[in-house]
C-alpha cells in the first residue's frame, strides 16, 4: 500500500493537527490516543512514512527501529504500568481493522486488560 501523506498521524507529526505529546525524539512522536480503552493508552509512531510493521520492519534503518522498541519500553515506565503490566498492539491491514494508514504501536495498561484476542 503506497503511504498517504494525508493520514492523520502524518498531520499530527507536521504539526497541522494537535496531540497531547508524552514523548518524542528523533525518530519517535508518542500521544495519547484519541478514544483511550483504557486509562494508559498511548500511541507510539516512528516519524518516517511507513504503513505497517512490515513496512517498517522492511525498510526502516536499524536505528529507527531500535528508537521505536526504546521508547515503548521507556515510556511504560515513565507511565507506571511497568510494574503493573501493559500490552502493546499493531494493528495492520483490514482483518486487524487498521484505522490509521501509518506504522503505529499502541500502549495499553492501567486494568486488568483481559485475554488476548476476542475469541469466535
Ligand atoms: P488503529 O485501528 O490501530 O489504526 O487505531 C487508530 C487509533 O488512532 C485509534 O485508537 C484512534 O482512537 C486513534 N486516533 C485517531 N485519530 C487520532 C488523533 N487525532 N489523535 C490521537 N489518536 C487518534
Amino acid at each position: 500500500m503506497a503511504y498517504d501523506r494525508n493520514n492523520v498521524f502524518a498531520r499530527i507529526l507536521r504539526g497541522e493537527i494537535p496531540c497531547k505529546k508524552v514523548y518524542e525524539d528523533a525518530h519517535v512522536l508518542a500521544f495519547h490516543d484519541i478514544n483511550p480503552q483504557a486509562p494508559t493508552h498511548i500511541l507510539v509512531i516512528p516519524k518516517g512514512e511507513y504503513v505497517s510493521l512490515d513496512d517498517f520492519a522492511e525498510n526502516a534503518t536499524v536505528e529507527e527501529i531500535a528508537a521505536l522498541i526504546h521508547a515503548l519500553g521507556r515510556i511504560a515506565r515513565e507511565h507506571g504500568v511497568a510494574d503493573s503490566g501493559y500490552r502493546v498492539l499493531s494493528n495492520t491491514g483490514p482483518a486487524a481493522h487498521q484505522e490509521v494508514p501509518h506504522f503505529h504501536v499502541h500502549l495499553f495498561g492501567g486494568r486488568d486488560l483481559g485475554g488476548m484476542l476476542l475469541r469466535r
